[in-house]
């Protein structure tokens, strides 16, 4: 078959500025900077592939050097993209790619001329690419599938480039810059087209992923502690609940602070933010493994533990009541002291609902406030501890 170079860079031209245009529209909605470097890496891959075509008119100039420059600056585009997306700074060394690029107009015009290009052009290629490919290794946590994809696709594309720096150094390949002469050059035509789309695609694949990620972690949680809210915890609580029995009883604390309004009127609501911030790194502190917390609303917490003994559920209620009163009163004066009043509500098989085991534990709560406040309550059962049995 064979394949008209005209006829493909025209093709290249309007596919790379089909993605030029979508990484452009998804940054109108998504605002992450590397959209818009490769953005503008697909609309100079357009340009150049549209200067190229000017090689038929003789201007070899503009229709080679200029045109596969842009090549270069396009895929130096793409590694800033991938950096930026990153976190990762790029050393200076990286702007020596067009030092090298520029060296190239000292040659002599001569039939060397296409095969040094070619070589020079490929490597400047590859080793960007490459490099936004190793940038894309997961780290700590996965950047999903679409990156994944990104970074093979980067990696496929690089390995090409470094492989169309073989034919030059052969003896005897035919290579006509000016006149599209040569396999390679054909080849690369086609990978040129396949790689646009491959890697446009995974870019916005890449950037969606991490906003959908950001959106479900904002959505879990609640901003002023940082900890889950009552939907976070409704979601990951049927887990935990299903897993309990009479081997493994779990339990819910139902956490308000007593007299909370005080603060607010006395020492200002940015206090009483302080304090609930202060009760939510509490917890954390405290939380046992396997176990969830969760700021219901206002001044209520709730922590849902499994495997939870009637020594476990006062010693960690105990642990939070002194901890938080010794904050409270150490930092905000109050005619009523500030403690924590806690309902819980024990289950040794699956509960009907966390709802359910809500309501018990607020049942807890509300007898815990009746009888004067600062203490932990068991739902339906006796006493468990209380301030003034000196806890
Ligand atoms: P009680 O001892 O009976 O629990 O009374 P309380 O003073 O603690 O007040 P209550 O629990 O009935 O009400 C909680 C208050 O918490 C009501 C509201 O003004 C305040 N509040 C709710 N959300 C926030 C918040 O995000 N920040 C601050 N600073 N205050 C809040
Ligand atoms: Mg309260």
């Amino acid at each position: 078959m064979a394949l008209d170079p005209l006829t493909m860079l025209t093709l290249t031209v309007a596919l790379a500025f089909a993605a030029s245009l979508y990484q452009a529209i998804e940054w109108r909605t998504v605002r992450e900077p590397s959209l818009l470097f490769w953005s503008a890496g697909f609309a100079l891959i357009s340009v150049g592939s549209t200067l190229a075509l000017l090689r038929v008119s003789g201007l070899l100039l503009i229709g080679i050097w200029f045109a596969n420059g842009l090549l270069v600056t396009a895929h130096w585009l793409f590694l800033l993209g991938v950096a930026r997306f990153r976190g990762v700074r790029l050393s200076r060394g990286w702007y020596l790619i067009f030092v090298a690029w520029s060296a190239l107009l000292l040659l002599p015009g001569e039939q060397i001329w296409s095969k040094v290009i070619l070589l020079l052009n490929s490597f400047l290629v590859a080793l960007p690419t490459l490099r936004a490919s190793l940038l894309l290794r997961p780290r700590d946590k996965s950047l999903g599938a679409a990156a994944a994809q990104l970074r093979y696709v980067l990696l496929g594309h690089s390995l090409f480039y470094f492989a169309k720096m073989i034919p030059p150094l052969v003896p005897g390949t035919l290579i006509d810059l000016s006149v599209f002469g040569g396999t390679i050059i054909q080849i690369s035509l086609v990978e040129g087209v396949m790689a646009i789309m491959l890697i446009a695609l995974s870019m916005t694949g890449t950037v969606r992923y991490r906003r959908e990620r950001q959106i479900e972690r904002l959505a879990a949680r609640d901003p002023l502690t940082g900890m889950y809210n009552r939907r976070a915890l409704e979601a990951r609580a049927p887990r935990l609940l299903s897993e309990a029995s009479p081997a493994r009883p779990g339990a819910l604390l139902l956490i308000d602070i007593d007299n909370f309004k005080l603060v607010n009127d006395l020492h200002g609501h940015a206090a009483g933010d302080r304090l609930l911030i202060t009760l939510g790194e509490m917890i954390r502190v405290v939380l046992p493994g396997g176990a969830l917390a969760a700021r219901l609303g206002g001044d209520e917490f709730v922590i849902l533990l499994a495997d939870a003994s009637h020594e476990r559920i006062v010693a960690l209620g105990d642990v939070l009541r002194k901890r938080f009163h010794d904050n409270a009163n150490q930092h905000f004066a109050t005619p009523e002291p500030v403690t924590l009043s806690i309902g819980v509500s024990t289950f040794d098989q699956p509960p009907a609902s966390l709802v359910a085991l809500i309501e018990q534990g607020d049942v807890a709560l509300y007898e815990s406030k009746r009888g004067g406040r600062n203490s932990i309550r068991l739902a339906d059962r006796s006493l468990m501890s209380q301030a003034a049995a000196g806890a």
